[in-house]
């Protein structure tokens, strides 16, 4: 917040006291606080994470915006820096940390891989990007991106924080829980929410689903 907001708050203030107190709103005082204070959290998944810690290094040094300590717990961090290529294996535990994080938390996928799956979308063994379980906040294009490109992305998530306001703020609504089901790894990945689509899917009951064996549940017996 510039000194300048602060001075010109929109009503009058008698010219005697006019550079010694500020008068604001409580939501610019909370968002200022919070996006010049966030922490990410320290982890790093493929080629990504280089430039994420180049990011944090002497010449680019994301410290000027409040963040030199990468928190090695998700329970003291609220940014989570999603850099690199998410494979089948690891998302459960990225769903994990991102669940043991307290609100509020913001997630910023850095790089093709984060975003969409990058060169590696379609893979075995690639999820094509991480919003397919976790709510992102800002994507960060490139491969990989540049500490230039992930500070642009830190400070548009700064301005996106600055937009938010208490009274609206999911996290302090009575019933907000936003849990997400950790998906579980087999021989191939399953999302716990989607249930029903992969038994229909398994089932065939999809009348959509063309082709395959029609397979009654409760009989076990194909019809
Ligand atoms: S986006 Fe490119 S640089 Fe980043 S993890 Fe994927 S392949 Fe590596």
């Amino acid at each position: 917040m510039s000194d300048e907001k602060l001075n010109n708050p929109g009503i009058e203030i008698p010219p005697e006291l006019s550079n010694q107190i500020a008068v604001t709103t409580l939501d610019k005082i909370y968002n200022w606080s919070r996006a010049k204070s966030l922490w990410p959290m320290m982890f790093g998944l493929a080629c990504c994470a280089i430039e994420m810690i180049i990011t944090a290094s002497s010449r680019f040094d994301f410290s000027r915006f409040g963040m030199e300590v990468m928190r090695p717990s998700p329970r003291q961090a609220d940014v989570m820096l999603v850099s690199g290529t998410v494979t089948k294996k690891m998302i459960p535990q990225i769903v994990r940390l991102y669940n043991q994080m307290s609100e509020p938390r913001y997630v910023l996928a850095m790089g093709a891989c984060a975003s969409g799956g990058g060169p590696f979308k379609e893979g075995y063994n690639v999820v094509s990007g991480v919003d397919k379980f976790i709510p992102v906040d800002i994507y960060v294009p490139g491969c990989p991106p540049t500490p230039q490109a992930l500070l642009h992305g830190l400070i548009m998530l700064t301005k996106k924080i600055e937009t938010e306001k208490l009274s609206e703020a999911e996290w302090y609504k009575k019933d907000f829980n936003e849990e997400i089901p950790v998906p579980i790894l087999g021989p191939d990945l399953i999302d716990p929410r989607k249930y029903d689509v992969i038994k229909n899917h398994t089932f065939n009951e999809d009348p959509f689903i063309d082709g395959g064996l029609v397979i009654d549940q409760k009989q076990g017996e194909q019809s």
